[in-house]
């Protein structure tokens, strides 16, 4: 039992800012003055409707997203968003390019897969995805319906560097767990979505930027809830949204822009992760194989040399008070997640402790 916050480096549901659930807390019981909370308020009432609006300004704002992309708030997470992607993008199309470069993408292709074919463009299974393969060796397609990647692998610790692009079919981007982590051109997408409980929020909504002409593309076979159609012909109201994930959303985004936007948790991002990359690689202790290049900033994975250490190591983490730090179950080791709620204070404080483990046991 802990009576303090501890620092929690779970890689989703993450960690909020404090400022926010304090704010969440306070205005709990009556929003906005209107003498009931937010979970009791209607979607279809005023005061929700400007937070609509609020929000998606400053998606705009923050993200320098021009009025040739539409912002949708969409029901569900990214898994829903893994096949409602295909099944909105396909339209007369015969097939689709994919990216494989671990855990998220092979569930993103499996989805895609239902709908039609998937031409897997280039396959880092075959480097265990330790590395992206070179853009120049990618096979893409002429007759794609889109080329999809996903920028940030958040169980594999694998991040892209850059923008891939096709020469003939709009990119999409699975941007889940590195949205509002870094500058971006967002005419460089056709689509980029991200579910919100990593760096946007909590579970139960997604956001989806898509360029306006692509919307054509859904077809009345796709259920009315997820086309993006009807999504953006109804502001994202054409359902009862999950008004309580979209509200910490809206606050989640005030305190980006508080802070500095997205410079400056880019900045702070590369602090965190440099940090812990470098402790990693003094010996080899402590070992990451991810190429340089590709190393991601948001999720730090790392294994012990020694491996029967890896349980006195969880234990004496938790002990001190770093909470979240297993492994995902299909991959192992040890994972950190530094999404923008997490500081570099913090992240230093973690160093500390396996820098000290390290003296103790290395
Ligand atoms: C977490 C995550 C997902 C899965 O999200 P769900 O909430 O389980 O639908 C998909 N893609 C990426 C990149 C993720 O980080």
């Amino acid at each position: 039992m802990f009576n303090r916050r501890v620092i929690n480096f779970n890689a989703g549901p993450a960690a909020l800012p404090d400022s926010v659930l304090q704010r969440a807390h306070q205005e709990f019981f009556n929003w906005q003055g209107q003498g009931i909370s937010i979970l009791e308020t209607a979607h279809r009432s005023d005061a929700f409707y400007q937070l609509t609006l609020q929000s998606k300004q400053l998606i705009r704002e923050l993200l320098f997203v021009s009025n040739d992309y539409d912002i949708l708030f969409a029901p569900s997470s990214t898994r829903a968003h893994f096949a409602f992607i295909p099944l909105n993008l396909l339209g007369d199309c015969t097939c689709f390019d994919y990216a494989n470069t671990g855990y998220w993408s092979k569930h993103a292709i499996s989805q895609a897969q239902k709908y039609a074919k998937v031409n897997v463009v280039t396959d880092g299974e075959q480097t265990h995805y330790t590395t992206i393969p070179a853009y120049q060796d990618w096979h893409i397609n002429k007759n794609a319906a889109y080329l999809h990647y996903t920028d940030n692998e958040t169980i594999d610790g694998l991040e892209f560097s850059y923008i891939p692009e096709s020469p003939y079919a709009p990119l999409v981007a699975d941007m889940t767990s590195s949205i509002l982590s870094k500058p971006l051109d967002i005419n460089k997408f056709g689509v980029i979505y991200a579910g919100a409980q990593k760096n946007l929020g909590i579970a139960g909504i997604s956001l989806i930027i898509i360029r306006k002409d692509l919307l054509s593309r859904s077809n009345d076979k796709i259920p009315d809830v997820f086309n993006y159609q009807t999504i953006a012909k109804a502001e994202s109201l054409y359902n009862t949204p999950a008004v309580f994930a979209w509200y910490i959303t809206k606050l989640i985004l005030e305190w980006v822009k508080e802070q500095g936007g997205i410079d400056y948790f880019y900045e702070q991002s590369l602090s965190k992760s440099q940090c812990l990359y470098q402790l990693i690689d003094q010996d080899d202790f402590y070992q990451n194989k991810i190429n340089l290049s590709y190393r991601s900033r948001m999720n730090v994975v790392f294994d012990l040399e020694n491996p029967e250490l890896e349980a006195r190591f969880i234990d004496e983490a938790h002990k001190k008070g770093f909470v979240g730090i297993k492994g995902h179950k299909a991959k192992g080791g040890l994972r950190i997640s530094l999404y923008n709620a997490i500081n570099l204070e913090q992240t230093q404080q973690f160093a500390n402790f396996m820098n000290e483990f390290k003296q103790r046991y290395g």
